[in-house]
């Protein structure tokens, strides 16, 4: 098989931020009392570890030459008591520090989806898909790792290379100077793969976020519907494959960047032994020190050379593991553009007044999607939005839940700007019906209850009643308990807006946001959910993108949308008694349907 070129490594450096690490360091205070069980499990670990070279030194200097059978006993029974507790100390020492990276995975996991939810539509319209998902997932996940693994590995290793420096200087100062000598050979050349590393980790991120989005988009039921209809699985297929070979380079090439790096360092640890057997020996030979100092001390040399290379390579994985923190403290630093003022007043009662004041509103900088819109919606009355698709009706109903803010000019409800006012306040007394009704895979009450969970059955039903959808919902085997969605309940256009009806009559709003559902409807859901709207409407304020005759017959004013200006404004006989845009699109609607 060819082997695939490497993909390109963007080896620039990013700068290790101090801030950032105090930043870490602040979020693993809370688990500093953990921290400190972990390192006093390991101090102990590396003493017991520890123990079998300085035995040795005894079991050669004294026991041997003495003849003496019970210290050997004795002894080499220590030699195997000594780890093993280590080994015991070592399973608690694990157990602590994945403790500590579950509960830092925990915490971050549920903080990230909090913040996720309070950033505006506007971050999920531009975001790459999947791109929150592999966030809350895939990230995090990594950042509990650099806590329960990284991090501990240095942590252990710094300590075991001390105790083991410690040990061997007390054996012999000479040798410990000579194989102390050595040690800048491991260390100095991980910094150019320790980049690398970092680069081709980096990547594999971005890929792994980018195949995720693939999945979730195609997998969704639309996304399936979309690639069966069009015959498109062989794409798709083409697609997902390109991503998983590329993360399979990646992969590889990361294990690779490390392995020849270890390869060389383990040439290293047999040059220490041959080195100090040479120069010990020599000494031994001269009467200038004991050949048990000599044995321990070579014994010792895989716990001094050991814990360098790998701290040599847990730099590497240290320097990987701050992208994780990088890229999650990139979303926690988002601040969401819509979020409640420092003074921000709580809706107390509401008569439903809104006012529209000379609202522009853009998308994209320099792109109008409305222009200078007022209007003047009186408490209790409906305004119906009409245009032609694109003139801004959708934007004007987001503006009004607030899911959008006007780059210049004002909403006002009961006299109070929308960004004056609390958002939770606000959206509880707004009620939303899209065309498009999402319901999550739960239960028929469930989805109903939404919007108020503490309704009682008999308010459901009720709700139900009036929406014209409890006949239907009664008569499934499980009634009100069938789950909605995979193999579940699958519902029709209609009936899904008028269990969206149902469960904003649930919610009971002052203010309604309706976009009426136009073709996908036959006669008979037609009629139902024009039924459903009759009692939903009543006495609160309503603005309705309207496409019925009916609905915009009853419609206390209508106003006329082109381009994102408001053209035209009045009842329907007012507008129907000139000629104007109003007219013009009746007519030709009502020429289209006869
Ligand atoms: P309508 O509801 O009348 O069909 P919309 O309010 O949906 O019209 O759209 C008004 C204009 O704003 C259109 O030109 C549309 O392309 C644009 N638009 C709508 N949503 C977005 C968005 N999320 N980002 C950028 N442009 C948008």
């Amino acid at each position: 098989m060819r082997r695939p070129k490497p993909p390109k490594v963007d080896s620039r450096e990013v700068d290790v931020s101090s801030s950032t690490v105090r930043r870490i360091a602040r979020h693993l205070r809370p688990h500093a009392g953990l921290a400190a069980a972990v390192f006093a499990l390991l101090v102990a670990g590396a003493l017991l570890n520890l123990l079998p070279p300085v035995l040795v030194k005894r079991v050669v200097d004294e026991a041997i030459p003495r003849k003496d059978l019970h210290q050997l006993a004795l002894l080499s029974t220590l030699m195997i008591a000594g780890p093993l507790a280590a080994g015991f100390l070592g399973v608690l020492q694990k157990y602590l520090s994945a403790l500590i990276g579950e509960r830092v995975t925990f915490e971050l996991r549920v903080r990230l989806f909090k913040h996720l939810h309070r950033q505006p539509l506007g971050y999920f319209a531009s975001a790459r898909p999947g791109e929150p998902l592999s966030r809350v997932l895939n990230d995090v996940e990594g950042v509990g790792q650099a806590v329960s693994k990284t991090l501990t590995a240095v942590l252990k290793n710094a300590v075991v290379l001390v105790s083991a420096a410690a040990t061997v200087i007390w054996l012999d100062w000479r040798l410990a100077v000579v194989s102390l000598c050595l040690l800048p050979l491991f260390v100095a050349p991980t910094r150019r793969v320790g980049k690398k590393r970092k680069a081709l980790k980096r990547l594999a991120q971005e890929r792994m976020a980018e195949l995720t989005g693939i999945l979730s988009e195609t997998l969704s039921i639309s996304g399936v519907l979309l690639v069966k209809t069009f015959g498109a699985e062989k794409l798709e297929r083409r697609r997902v494959k390109r991503k998983c070979r590329e993360l399979m380079r990646l992969s590889l090439d990361q294990t690779l960047v490390g392995r020849w790096f270890s390869m060389l360092l383990g040439l290293f640890e047999s040059v220490g032994p041959a080195l100090i057997f040479l120069i010990g020996g020599w000494l031994v030979i001269g009467g200038d020190a004991r050949l048990g100092t000599l044995v321990a001390f070579v014994t010792l040399l895989r716990r001094l050379y050991g814990p360098a290379s790998e701290l040599a390579s847990v730099h590497v994985d240290l320097v990987t593991s701050y992208a994780y923190f990088e890229r999650v403290y990139a979303v926690l630093d988002l601040t969401p553009a819509i979020r409640n003022a420092p003074d921000a007043v709580k809706l107390a009662e509401v008569r439903g007044e809104i006012e529209i004041r000379n609202v522009t509103f853009e998308y994209r900088p320099g792109v109008a999607a409305l222009e200078g819109v007022s209007l003047h919606i009186p408490a209790g009355s409906t305004l119906a939005l009409v245009g032609p698709s694109g003139s801004g009706k959708s934007t004007l109903a987001a503006l009004l839940a607030r899911l959008w803010e006007p780059t210049r000019g004002a909403i006002l409800l009961d006299g109070q700007d929308l960004r004056r006012l609390e958002l939770k306040s606000l959206r509880a007394r707004i009620g939303v019906v899209t065309q498009e009704t999402y319901l999550f895979h739960a239960t028929v009450a469930e989805n109903l209850r939404y919007g108020r969970p503490d309704a009682t059955d008999a308010e459901v039903i009720a709700a139900a009643r009036a929406a014209q959808i409890h006949e239907l919902i009664a008569a499934l085997p499980q009634g009100y308990d069938t789950l909605v969605g995979e193999r579940g309940l699958r519902l029709s256009g209609g009936e899904r807006q008028r269990i969206a009806i149902a469960r904003a009559l649930l919610k009971d709003p002052r203010i309604l946001v309706l976009d009426e559902a136009t073709s996908s409807l036959d006669a008979v859901n037609e009629a139902l959910v024009q039924a459903a709207l009759v009692p939903l409407m009543k006495g609160r304020t309503t603005l309705i993108i309207a496409h019925r005759l009916s609905t915009i017959r009853n419609a206390d004013a209508i106003a006329v949308l082109e381009k994102g200006r408001l053209r035209e404004l009045g009842s329907f006989d007012e507008l129907m008694g000139k000629p104007g845009l109003f007219a013009d699109l009746w007519h030709q609607q009502f020429r289209q349907a006869a």
